[in-house]
């Protein structure tokens, strides 16, 4: 249902949706507020839009470069890890030490027997 309103300086009676008077032209207050609030709303929304896709689009992307680069460092980890176990078993007498050096330099504790045993 349309309310209508009366021009404060016609005297016209006009839909109080308008911004101004279909008559004389005087802008009506409540109406051009409502008007630029609404404006307001829109473009807001129409930020949030754009941030919330932005940081999907972020987070998928982010996803699946940290996906890639965890397992990376997990092969790399195994390999490394692999080779100096390998290289302990064919000659634990010197570089056993060397090796716990390393992994703990690393900042990696073996969890092996043998290294809490050297302990
Ligand atoms: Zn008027």
């Amino acid at each position: 249902m349309k309310k209508m309103i009366k021009c404060e300086t016609c005297g016209a009676e006009f839909d109080a949706s308008s911004v101004r008077c279909p008559y004389c032209g005087t802008g009506y207050a409540p109406a051009e507020e409502d008007e630029y609030m609404d404006k307001l709303e829109e473009v807001r929304q129409d930020l949030h839009r754009q941030i919330d896709n932005g940081n999907k689009q972020i987070k998928k992307g982010m996803g699946g470069t940290v996906r890639v680069i965890i397992l990376a460092v997990i092969v790399i980890l195994l390999l490394v890890l692999g080779g100096l176990w390998l290289s302990g078993r064919t000659e634990r007498s010197r570089s056993d030490r060397k090796k716990e050096e390393f992994l703990q330099n690393q900042g990696i504790t073996t969890q092996q027997e043998e290294t809490i045993d050297d302990m």
